[in-house]
């Protein structure tokens, strides 16, 4: 099935996915009704168990009883919005920074993913005072759109660059089907040009860049991974062109990569984004996002008048909460199961390649794992239709799984961190097996 076949396929289904009895709840998809979840663990209603190999933000496992704790003790003690000081505020702000290069030393408190990309584009707006933001090719940073320019009441008025924005779009840095299709080491510098092609671009026409902005691995692109060195050159020629660098780690950052604490470390030791945003796993499912900075960059926000306000961000809760899931990351040595456990998922699927010639790539860091499926090896010919049965037949074994990319046929895992060796084989087996089918039935 093509992608326009899926799209029209899905436009019809959506007609079903108003859900209840009388007061309808919108779903784009057909959900499980869950009713309980432990570790990497969910149940329906019929107590079906199902393994969890994509909810990204079920962090440090489900309900896990210390972050669960945490929370509860927070709720019968204190809650209140934003304008409060508290200890857990001052506590997570210090804890965090104590992850991040030392230039990182501003924190923002929201709530959602969305939002963080949201602040950390008018602080760059705010910053350079340019307009012009360079995005890649298939990043998904978002859904939200300014609710600012139609409120009559503000906090403060727009500025200019946030009102007259131009978006320019890099390629996506993908080695695999990206434009260069190597992982040569020169990748890095071919992709980084083409940034570079924008920025010079945009000063000819008389503009100027705000901001680059990357997931620092891509997710909805296809679980791309950009080639080391790749960022640190884009930042050299967005700096350069009088923007700043944003990080987007709400999918990949926390551990999730095994080596690192944050994804964008994966390029070098002597790459620091301007901004990182986070969200997802930092509350491991309860609504929290943070956007740190420089103080540079964190004080010409503050003197363009601004009043930052947002009513739950960095609540007492949400913050209880983020400090018991960086303490069971530590404790349980999260990010060191999934260097260990993504590099045991790895090297099983790469067995795998060996044996299906619909695999065509394999690729990831820690437990960030992309599958890429392809009828033709030498033509990259997305296997759209087989991944998308490749999900639906897991999903019949219980075990949940997602594909996505621009073609949708990239399988994705990005499971809790807890996730274990035996999880790996048990997923692994069952692939074999559907690949198989499916590649008998292609003769
Ligand atoms: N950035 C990335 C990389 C994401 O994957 C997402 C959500 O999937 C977002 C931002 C938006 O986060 P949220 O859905 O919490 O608003």
């Amino acid at each position: 099935m093509s992608v326009e076949e899926l799209e029209k396929k899905k436009t019809i289904d959506l007609r079903k996915k108003y859900i209840g009895p009388s007061c309808k709840i919108f779903f784009s998809h057909d959900p499980i009704k869950i009713v309980q979840a432990k570790g990497q663990y969910m149940y329906d209603e019929k107590g079906q168990r199902y393994l969890d190999c994509i909810n990204n933000v079920a962090h440090v496992g489900h309900c896990h009883p210390e972050v669960v704790k945490a929370g509860a003790e927070q709720m019968g003690f204190l809650n209140t919005n934003t304008r409060f000081l508290h200890d857990n505020l001052v506590l997570y702000a210090q804890r965090l920074q104590a992850t991040l290069p030392d230039k990182l030393s501003v924190c923002y408190f929201v709530n959602s993913g969305s939002e963080a990309n949201d602040l950390a584009l008018r602080l760059a707006w705010h910053y350079t005072g340019n307009k012009d933001i360079i995005t890649l090719e298939n990043a998904y940073h978002g859904h939200v759109s300014s609710l600012i320019d139609i409120s009559p009441y503000k906090f403060h008025q727009l500025s200019d660059a946030e009102q007259n924005q131009f978006v320019h779009v890099a390629p996506s840095p993908d080695v695999y089907r990206g434009k260069y299709r190597t992982d040569h080491p020169d990748a890095a510098t071919a992709y980084a040009d083409d940034v570079k092609d924008i920025t010079d671009n945009v000063h000819k026409k008389g503009r100027k860049i705000a901001a680059f902005i990357a997931e620092s691995l891509q997710s909805c692109g296809g679980q791309v991974i950009p080639p080391a060195g790749y960022f640190q050159q884009v930042a050299e020629h967005v700096h350069k062109a009088g923007g700043v660098f944003i990080a987007d780690e709400v999918q990949v950052g926390f551990g999730r990569v095994g080596s690192h604490f944050w994804a964008f470390q994966l390029q070098g030791d002597d790459f620091v984004p301007d901004i990182v945003t986070m969200g997802k796993p930092i509350g491991n499912g309860h609504p929290m996002s943070c956007v740190v900075t420089t103080r540079e960059v964190a004080e010409a926000f503050m003197s363009s008048g601004m009043e930052y306000f947002n009513t739950f961000g960095g609540n007492p809760v949400s913050c209880a909460i983020g400090l018991a899931v960086l303490d069971v990351i530590e404790k349980e040595d999260l990010q060191g199961n999934a260097l260990h456990v993504g590099q045991y998922l790895t090297n099983l699927l790469e067995k795998q390649k060996e044996k299906h010639p619909l695999i065509g790539d394999i690729r990831g860091r820690g437990l960030f794992v992309g599958v890429e499926l392809v009828k033709d090896r030498e033509k990259l010919t997305p296997a759209t239709a087989e991944a998308q049965e490749v999900i639906y037949k897991l999903k019949e074994q219980h075990i949940l799984l997602s594909a996505d990319g621009p073609h949708r046929n990239v399988l994705k895992f990005k499971p809790p961190l807890c996730f274990t060796t035996e999880d790996a084989d048990l997923v692994v087996e069952k692939i074999d097996l559907i690949l198989k089918e499916l590649e008998e039935a292609l003769g």
